[in-house]
């Protein structure tokens, strides 16, 4: 790949390097998509949840394999350069920042995307995990959302990218007999249409990648992995965010989904 189709920009010659950077990638006919990732709510065929590892293993924009991460992040995966470059407008706010990450400050620390009020664009940030005892209860861990919400904190789960025809998992958002997969948890002020919060230019630059309306958010949105809690064990709730999980964020805003629900 050495060239993007639309100009000779500067953006354009930097997508042009990354596309190049994604290597030895399967170009054959089109391989059939995974039942398994639709979308049980939309009465198609239905699924069977996968672990959180399987779910990297199918591309992020058509549900396609076999894949190829992306050789810079490799936290997105692709199943061709078509799909890549579909993807790339929103991706390249990100990649560089995952792939230049400062070291985890400690084991208890998750990764997150954190969406600031008056930036340009999202930022990968870590966010501060605690194993949390208390008597007569089970171990739990605790994310604390603080640092960047200084509020508050109320949250979304999205398990479900409608427009991809992708589930990401089942029992996050209610109650399901055998939870699996994970959702990406958004976060943001529980106040955030009371407080008088401005709205949040970093977030709305990424819905705008995609043609995504405006959402109603306001103030800083923070956004990482959970997953369901096992029985009582709640040792074990959240991961590292993955840059495919923007891409569901992004999804989640597109007015095809707005629209239906
Ligand atoms: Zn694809
Ligand atoms: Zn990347």
């Amino acid at each position: 790949m050495t060239s993007f189709p639309e100009d000779d920009s500067d953006a354009a010659r930097k997508g042009a390097e990354l596309l190049s950077k994604f290597k030895n990638i399967s170009l054959g006919g089109p391989t059939p998509g995974r039942e398994h990732y639709l979308d049980t709510s939309s009465g198609i065929t239905a699924v069977e949840p996968r672990s959180i590892e399987d779910s990297e293993e199918a591309c992020l924009m058509c549900n396609a394999t076999p894949v190829q991460r992306c050789a810079r992040c490799k936290s997105a995966s692709y199943c061709s350069k078509t799909c890549q470059k579909n993807d790339y407008r929103a991706h390249k706010l990100l990649c560089q920042q995952f792939a230049n990450q400062s070291p985890r400050p400690s084991a208890q620390h998750v990764r997150g995307i954190f969406f600031p009020v008056n930036a340009e664009k999202p930022e990968v940030v870590w966010i501060p995990c605690a194993l949390v005892r208390r008597p007569d209860e089970e171990p739990c861990q605790e994310l604390d959302p603080m640092p960047f919400l200084h509020d508050i904190p109320g949250w979304d789960r999205i398990q479900v990218n409608h427009v991809r025809r992708r589930q990401l998992g089942v029992g996050l958002a209610s109650y399901h007999p055998e939870p699996a997969g994970y959702c990406v948890a958004l976060f943001y002020r529980d106040n955030f249409l009371s407080d008088g919060s401005v709205p949040n230019k970093s977030f709305q630059a990424s819905l705008a990648t995609s043609g995504a309306r405006n959402s109603s958010y306001r103030g800083p949105l923070l956004a990482v992995r959970q997953l369901p809690p096992k029985d009582l064990e709640q040792d074990d709730l959240w991961r590292d965010v993955m840059l495919s999980d923007f891409r569901h964020i992004i999804d989640h805003f597109h007015p095809s989904v707005v629209g239906a629900v």
